[in-house]
């Protein structure tokens, strides 16, 4: 069941260009099933626990602040090969470099404000959407 599920958040520069509805919409039709949404803001605490697996990297402090500067929609997805389809459909972390049609391409402002999270792994999608999620909020 856990190979068949990823998570993933609508970054504040999405919201905040109205593109939530467009890239949801991209999500359904490639198959992926909500199991889970919400939209929520994160504190700048609360986004440096999110992203703690990158506190060493030199973007860390920037990324926190930027995480947290406007809400975002986590969702719980649910698919055959989840994870590796859903890093296929939102294409590279630098949309400069991710391939066209992708959600990223599409809608990703810069390397950093890049619209879209997508899990790397079965196990950073089950921690990463017990991060947000209840198992009451899950269907
Ligand atoms: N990021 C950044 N600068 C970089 C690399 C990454 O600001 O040079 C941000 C970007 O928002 C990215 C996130 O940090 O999505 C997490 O980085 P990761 O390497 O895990 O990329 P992803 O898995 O999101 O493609
Ligand atoms: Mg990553």
């Amino acid at each position: 069941m856990a190979e068949n599920r990823t998570f993933t958040m609508i970054k504040p520069d999405a919201t905040a260009a109205g593109n939530t509805g467009a890239i949801t919409k991209m999500i359904e039709e490639a198959g992926f099933r909500i199991v889970a949404m919400k939209k929520v803001q994160l504190s700048a605490e609360l986004a440096g626990k999110f992203y703690e697996i990158h506190k060493a990297r030199p973007f860390y402090g920037e990324l926190c602040a930027y995480m947290s500067s406007g809400p975002i929609v986590p969702m719980i997805l649910e698919k055959e090969n989840a994870v590796e389809d859903f890093r296929k459909l939102i294409g590279a972390t630098d949309p400069k470099k991710a391939a066209p049609g992708t959600i990223r391409a599409l809608f990703a402002k810069s390397i950093d404000a890049n619209a879209i999270h997508g899990s790397d792994s079965d196990e950073n999608a089950a921690l990463e959407g017990n991060f947000f999620f209840s198992q009451f909020e899950r269907f």
